[in-house]
């Protein structure tokens, strides 16, 4: 794999305790700290194993490394995770957790299991700088980016707390569909990705991992070239216009560069299609004249995609309502007849209100975590809900 270097991950050494943060590494950066340490390289690669497969919680539980270095770890290392706020579990098995990512900001990360995976979405920044105004991270504005740890722990998290024993990985694929665009939060998420498909860390193949853009090209570029991985790209409109004003940051890079970005992608992804994601706005993208619009320019540009019907989830203050299921279906039809391959996203986990790409509304969340520190039993409010589809989730 390959693994240009990327600039020193401050946040691995925590302020005040001055422990470092083993889940901020990839496997070659534990295995260069551990040399540091005066140990052998293997070693480092067996803790990584004991992080990421076992899921361990204490260094003394790694019975395979030595007394000593277990001791070193001790007074030098830490594995923290963002400390969990709320666990909702729904009536369909999807699970839905509310992290603290400190001053009052709030992030999630939502499981859905399926016969065949168990898809993990995760957050890669608490709050967006795109601003698209049908997404409610979107309307929250930007707090700030994850870690590397902080984003490989949600993964992390899943996996021990659906299956304690350790048995068994119950995450087999991982969307980055939560709070925030990746591609702008590079470096933390291309750390990630490697500890995802690391044998060693979690061994996902390229395929089982997807990053979800808003388009941020020269970043689908570097993504192409550095750690290609199954891509999805959030369209919503069939033209410039329409997009600029969905997704307001298609007027830096419009469709004619997103689509040729998305073209050079499928040189190196490992998927021979891209993925476009397209959330049905009541009255506003989903008519037949949409619809045909987005036929053509899928065929003028060439480009071999699968299209992801997304049914809008409302929260207070969108301005937009969700298309009428028939509408939905009539535009799917339209573009199935083109020969486009396009999909549903079914709608998971409604009864715990879980949501991707509208996750832990801020202000709700903000009053939540004051209430919190307020009240202990303060009451939580409900957050929108949650939407996955099989196919894109494959
Ligand atoms: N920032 C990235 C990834 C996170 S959003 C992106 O935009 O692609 C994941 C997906 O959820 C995107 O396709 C996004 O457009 C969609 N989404 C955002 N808000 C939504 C909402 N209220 N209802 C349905 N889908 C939404
Ligand atoms: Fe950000 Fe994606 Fe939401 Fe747009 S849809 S505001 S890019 S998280």
């Amino acid at each position: 794999m390959p693994n240009a270097p990327r600039p020193a991950d401050t946040s691995v050494v925590a302020e005040g305790s001055g422990l470092t943060n083993l889940l901020g590494f990839t496997r070659e950066e534990l295995e260069a700290w551990v040399e540091g340490l005066g140990e052998k390289a293997f070693r480092g690669r067996q803790l990584f194993k004991w992080v990421h497969q076992h899921g361990a919680t204490e260094f003394q539980a790694m019975t395979s490394l030595a007394k000593s270095l277990r001791d070193q770890l001790g007074g030098r290392a830490e594995l923290r995770e963002l400390p969990i706020l709320r666990d909702h579990q729904s009536a369909d098995g999807t699970r839905k957790w509310l992290l603290d990512a400190g001053q009052g900001n709030a992030i999630e990360t939502v499981y859905i299991p399926e016969d065949d995976r168990g898809t993990l979405c995760v957050s890669s920044q608490a709050g967006c700088t795109v601003a698209c105004g049908f997404c409610s991270t979107g309307h929250q504005g930007f707090a700030r980016n994850l870690t590397t740890a902080e984003i490989i722990g949600q993964v992390r998290m899943a996996n021990r707390l659906l299956d304690p024993s350790g048995r068994r990985a119950a995450v087999s694929n991982v969307v980055f569909m939560g709070m925030g665009e990746p591609l702008l939060n590079y470096e933390p998420v291309l750390a990630a990705l490697r500890i995802l498909l690391d044998d060693h860390g979690y061994g996902l193949s390229r395929r089982k991992v997807t990053v979800s853009t808003s388009g941020v090209v020269p970043i689908m570029e570097r993504l192409a070239a550095e750690c290609p991985v199954a891509l999805a790209v959030s369209l919503h409109a069939p033209n410039d216009s329409l997009r600029n004003s969905l997704v307001p940051l298609n007027k830096k890079y419009p469709l004619a560069e997103l689509l040729a970005a998305c073209r050079v992608y499928l040189q190196s992804g490992p998927r021979d299609f891209i993925t476009f994601e397209y959330v049905m706005l009541e009255d506003v993208n989903d008519s037949q004249d949409h619809a045909h619009e987005l036929i053509h320019l899928v065929e003028k540009a060439r480009l071999h995609c699968k299209l992801n019907l997304i049914p809008f989830n409302p929260f207070p203050a969108s301005g937009f309502r969700r298309s009428p299921a028939e509408r939905v279906r009539q535009f799917a039809q339209t573009l199935q007849a083109a020969g486009i391959v396009t999909t549903v996203r079914k709608t998971r986990g409604d009864d715990i209100d879980a949501a991707c790409g509208q996750l832990a509304g801020d202000i709700q969340d903000r009053t939540l975590i004051r209430l919190r520190r307020l009240d202990a039993k303060a009451e939580v409010p409900a957050l929108g809900s949650h939407t996955t589809s099989s196919a894109q989730h494959a």
